[in-house]
C-alpha cells in the first residue's frame, strides 16, 4: 500500500513553480511521507525560525495521521469503524470539527460528498496493489452503508447506525491538515511559505520577491509537469481532484478513486479534473471532491451558492475548461489541447 501510494503521489495534480523565482533566496525545506502522501514544507525565513516551525508542523501532521487514518488499526477512525456500531465513541475536538464539516458538505451536496463511503473505498482499494473491479452484487450489498445519514453525532460522540458503514475522511483530511500547518507557521511568525501535502497546496504570503506564488495546474492527460495553466495566488489553498491521481485501467476503462455514492462506481460526471482556489484548505479539499462528483454545471452552482470567495477550474472529458465567473477572461492557457468554454 505504502509503496504504491508513494509512486502515485508523483502524479500530484498541483505543483508549485519555484524555479521561476528571480531571487537568490533559498527556502528552508523538508519533505516526508505523511497522510499517505509526499508532504513538503518550504519556508522563506531565518534558518532557526523556519526549522523550528517545520519540525513542529511534521510532528503535528504525524499525530493527525495516527488519529485520522483508516489504515492504522490504532487510529480513532479505526476505533469508530470497528466499535461505533454498538456504542457511541467519543471524539476529540479536532476530529469532531472535521467530521461535522464533512457532514455539512454531505447534506448540502445531497450525498455527492459522503464521509460514510469507507466500505466502498475499501472494496475497490483503488491506489493500492489490491485494486480490483468488484462484482455488481458486492457493490449493491454495501451501497446503503455509504450514506451520511448512517452517521449520528451528538456533541462530540459518534454512532454508526448501519453495521456496514465505515467512515473515510480521505477527501477532507489533507485540506484540514494544510490549515493546521498554516496556523503553526503563522504562530511562529512565518510569513512566506508553501505547504504542499501531496498536491494539496496552501500558499502563505508571497514569494520572497513580493510577487504572488505560481501554482501549476497539471494537464490531466499529459506528463507530470505539463500544465494547462499557471495560477498566481497569495494566502490561498489550491486543491485539485482528478481521475488521474489514483486509478487503474481495465478493458480500456479508467477506474479512479473518487466514487459516486449513489452508484458505488467511480464518478462519471463528465469532468476529469477540478481545481479549487479558496482561502480555506479544508473547504478547498471538500469542495474539490464534491465538485468532481457533481460535475461542472451542478458543481459551479454549488460553489457560487455557498462559497462566494472561491474560484474553480473544471476540465471536462471533451477537453473544455470551465471556470467560475471570477476567473473568466483571466485564465491564460499554457496548452492548445484544451479550449476555454465560452
Ligand atoms: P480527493 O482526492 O480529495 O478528491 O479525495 C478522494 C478520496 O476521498 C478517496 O481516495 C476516498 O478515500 C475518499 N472518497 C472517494 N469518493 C468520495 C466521495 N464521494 N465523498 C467523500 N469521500 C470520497
Ligand atoms: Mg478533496
Amino acid at each position: 500500500m505504502k509503496k504504491t501510494a508513494k509512486t502515485l503521489a508523483l502524479l500530484a495534480a498541483t505543483a508549485v513553480l519555484f524555479a521561476a523565482c528571480s531571487t537568490k533566496a533559498e527556502p528552508i525545506r523538508k519533505t516526508d511521507f505523511v497522510l499517505g502522501t509526499v508532504c513538503t514544507i518550504s519556508i522563506y525565513d531565518s534558518k532557526d525560525k523556519a526549522e523550528q516551525a517545520i519540525e513542529q508542523s511534521f510532528r503535528a501532521l504525524k499525530k493527525l495521521e495516527q488519529k485520522l487514518s483508516a489504515n492504522i488499526p490504532t487510529s480513532l477512525i479505526s476505533k469508530i469503524n470497528t466499535q461505533a456500531h454498538n456504542t457511541q465513541i467519543e471524539m476529540d475536538t479536532e476530529t469532531t470539527f472535521i467530521m461535522q464539516k464533512a457532514l455539512e458538505y454531505a447534506e448540502k451536496s445531497q450525498g455527492a460528498f459522503d464521509p460514510a463511503i469507507g466500505a466502498l473505498v475499501k472494496l475497490w482499494n483503488i491506489g493500492t496493489e489490491e485494486a480490483k473491479i468488484p462484482s455488481k452484487e458486492e457493490i449493491q450489498a454495501l451501497l446503503s452503508s455509504a450514506d451520511y445519514k448512517n452517521i449520528k453525532i451528538t456533541d462530540n460522540r459518534i454512532k454508526l447506525i448501519n453495521p456496514d458503514t465505515r467512515v473515510d475522511l480521505g477527501a477532507i483530511a489533507k485540506g484540514y491538515a494544510s490549515d493546521m500547518v498554516k496556523n503553526i507557521l503563522t504562530d511562529n511568525n512565518v510569513k512566506k511559505a508553501i505547504i504542499d501535502l501531496g498536491g494539496n497546496i496552501y500558499a502563505l504570503g508571497t514569494r520572497p520577491t513580493g510577487e504572488d506564488w505560481r501554482i501549476g495546474i497539471q494537464d490531466p492527460r499529459n506528463n507530470k509537469g505539463r500544465y494547462i495553466a499557471i495560477l498566481k495566488v497569495s494566502n490561498k489553498a489550491v486543491v485539485t481532484s482528478g481521475d488521474y491521481e489514483r486509478f487503474f485501467i481495465k478493458n480500456n476503462r479508467r477506474y479512479h478513486h473518487i466514487l459516486d455514492p449513489s452508484t458505488g462506481y467511480p464518478a462519471e460526471s463528465g469532468i476529469i479534473s477540478v481545481s479549487i482556489i479558496s482561502p480555506s484548505g479544508i473547504d478547498a479539499d471538500a469542495l474539490s471532491t464534491t465538485a468532481f462528483v457533481l460535475g461542472a454545471k451542478k458543481g459551479l452552482d454549488f460553489i457560487e451558492k455557498y462559497h462566494k470567495d472561491t474560484e474553480a477550474i473544471f476540465i471536462t472529458e471533451d477537453k473544455k475548461i470551465i471556470t467560475t465567473k471570477g476567473l473568466r477572461g483571466k485564465l491564460k492557457l499554457e496548452t492548445e489541447d484544451y479550449k476555454l468554454a465560452e
